[in-house]
């Protein structure tokens, strides 16, 4: 059974007070103990377009579709595998097979295009691809010049042109155990590698170990069950998954947080709201988990009115800041058209926190405005100026001066894949030798613990949710012929989109005699198929005449947020 949990109160020095056991476990024990009891083996884990996969079946196919990629491909302990695929039934099974046979998952946005995936295998030098028949040509042209050895097609029951399914290769092989290593190791044992831009800098592979989701699972779980008041208490019966696998978020949730819960997850290959609305008045789930431009279409969308959604009792949103005004207009939206009472509330966390690191504990729902919650158990919190790297000033009334927070706990990463410059960027060792995580996140804490996010030092842009790369579109935009140099920021428009990305551009002396509107129409239609969908300038592309610069030649990104004040951009959600 599952090591009993302490619920975890905030003390001074903000932290989360510690609690033992400590984090034990292999991503394959939980999948295992998830498996066994009789009740559950019956009952549906996966379902998707009225296919279902009983938790007994699921167990079984992880079992042989791991000991065959061990024996007809020679996988092998820390090999990478890539898994490239929207949400499919199939997806959580491959990727507990590579992780229980003791290899590695790198899951990629199906989002990407064959560039931004060949980037991606070469920094996790995968050696094998797992890709969804849709995608499989994607998959071929971004597997040249990269270390991928073979391409295993997730999808579909015989093999195609040559390319073995799991499931063919599942059916091939019989069932064998997955690994077990001894609680020490599981820290440095990896099991994922997820892809985040991190403060600065372009798309890196964060190191997610056992231990760092078996810990992320154990403080979720503390946090919103143990500590639960009766009333409020979910039963978590049936969860819709629209939040991409590929993402830790979705990751966490659907592949191993609902194992726990006993959960149905009912897979949505891609977002659409009748389809979601439609799911939960047939399934019934008692709790939502989304992000906010979801939670406006709630309020929003007329179509809402045409569903019952009375089942839902606790909406948890992540992934980007849902405002008061919005948590507030939710929770009215189902008392006035299903007469319900909804706790709406939210949680903060990073890839590199896999990713849980703040949330309302569930018997203080009365607490849920108060920005994203407080610390999760076994974490400690600092808040540092970063300008000064001091520890930020408290006011009179207890709460800090806006500061970046700095973390550690079980379920931080350890740091980059094979990228050494960015994970010694990305920590500070104080005099103590403690090792701190730089989040580029300002936030303050009030005397009771309560995290509120102010602002984001760091580069990153977050489209609906999706992380966004200015440096990336920036590489881009200077190979454009006509872009002599380009600075690329978030500018946030409503929860629809959260943020937009935006280029400023310095024109070369040809451009410039030209149709300033048939230039920029062109710098969209060329760079628009070669970035995924997410990363679009949907903010607009912005002329001046120079791009601010440090005497280092960093990009000074406040200054041009600051040109936005005077200049608002044409943005299109
Ligand atoms: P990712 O690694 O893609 O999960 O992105 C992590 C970043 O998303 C954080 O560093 C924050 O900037 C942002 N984020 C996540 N949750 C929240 C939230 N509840 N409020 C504000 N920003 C958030």
């Amino acid at each position: 059974p599952w090591p009993a949990i302490t619920p975890g109160t905030i003390d001074t020095g903000f932290s989360a007070r510690l609690y033992g056991p400590s984090q034990q476990g292999t991503i394959a024990s939980v999948a295992s103990q998830a498996f066994g009891g009789e009740t559950l083996r019956r009952s549906v884990l996966f379902e998707c377009s009225s296919v279902q996969y009983t938790y007994g079946e699921v167990i079984q196919r992880i079992k042989s579709l791991a000991n065959g990629l061990k024996q007809a491909f020679g996988l092998k302990s820390e090999d990478v595998v890539a898994l490239f695929s929207p949400n499919s039934i199939e997806y959580p099974i491959a990727c507990h097979s590579v992780v229980g046979a003791g290899a590695i998952v790198a899951p990629t946005s199906a989002a990407l295009t064959a560039l931004e995936l060949n980037a991606q295998l070469k920094t996790s030098r995968a050696r094998f691809i797992v890709v969804h028949s849709s995608l499989f040509d994607t998959a071929q042209r971004a597997a040249k010049s990269t270390f991928i050895e073979k391409i295993i097609l997730l999808d579909g029951s015989s093999p195609v042109n040559g390319q073995p399914t799991c499931e063919y290769i599942a059916s091939t092989f019989a069932p064998a155990p997955l690994i077990t290593i001894p609680s020490s190791e599981a820290s440095k044992k990896i099991a994922f590698i997820c892809f985040s831009s991190g403060t600065s800098g372009p798309s890196k592979g964060v190191i997610t170990t056992h231990q760092n989701l078996t810990s992320n699972l154990q403080q979720w779980r503390a946090h919103m069950l143990e500590t639960g008041s009766p009333s409020q208490r979910v039963q978590r019966k049936n969860a819709i998954a629209f939040l991409p696998f590929s993402h830790i978020y979705g990751l966490n949730l659907y592949m191993c947080q609902c194992l726990i819960w006993g959960t149905s997850v009912v897979v949505m290959p891609k977002f659409d709201l009748d389809t979601y609305l439609g799911c939960i008045q047939k399934y019934r789930p008692d709790e939502l988990s989304l992000v906010p431009p979801i939670a406006l279409m709630i309020v929003k969308d007329k179509s809402v009115d045409n569903y019952d959604l009375s089942s839902v009792k606790i909406i948890f949103s992540a992934a980007a800041p849902l405002t008061n005004e919005l948590s507030s207009a939710v929770e009215a939206k189902f008392k006035t058209t299903w007469g319900t009472e909804v706790f709406c509330t939210q949680s903060w966390g990073l890839t590199e926190t896999s990713p849980m690191a703040t949330a309302v504990p569930n018997d203080r729902m009365d607490k849920r405005q108060s920005g994203v919650g407080c610390i999760t158990n076994n974490m400690e919190f600092r808040f540092v100026d970063p300008d000064t790297m001091e520890d930020a000033a408290v006011n009179p009334d207890g709460t800090t001066q806006p500061a970046e927070i700095w973390c550690r706990g079980p379920n931080v990463t350890r740091g980059y894949y094979n990228n050494d410059e960015a994970t010694n960027g990305a920590f500070h060792i104080d005099s103590d030798g403690k090792k701190w995580f730089r989040t580029g996140d300002i936030a303050t804490i009030d005397r009771e613990g309560y995290v509120t996010i102010q602002d984001r030092i760091k580069e990153m842009i977050k489209y609906k949710g999706l992380q966004v790369i200015p440096s990336e579109l920036e590489g881009k935009l200077i190979d454009h012929p006509d872009v002599e140099d380009a600075g690329v920021v978030g500018v946030w428009v409503d929860e629809r989109a959260t943020e937009l990305p935006l280029a400023f551009i310095v024109l070369n002396r040809q451009a410039k005699d030209r149709d300033l509107k048939t230039v920029i129409d062109g710098i969209h239609s060329w760079l628009n198929p070669k970035i995924a969908n997410h990363k679009r300038l949907r903010g607009g592309i912005l002329v001046i005449d120079q791009i601010p610069k440090s005497p280092s030649g960093k990009i000074l990104r406040r200054q041009l947020k600051e040109l936005l004040k005077s200049r608002k951009p044409k943005a299109q959600l």
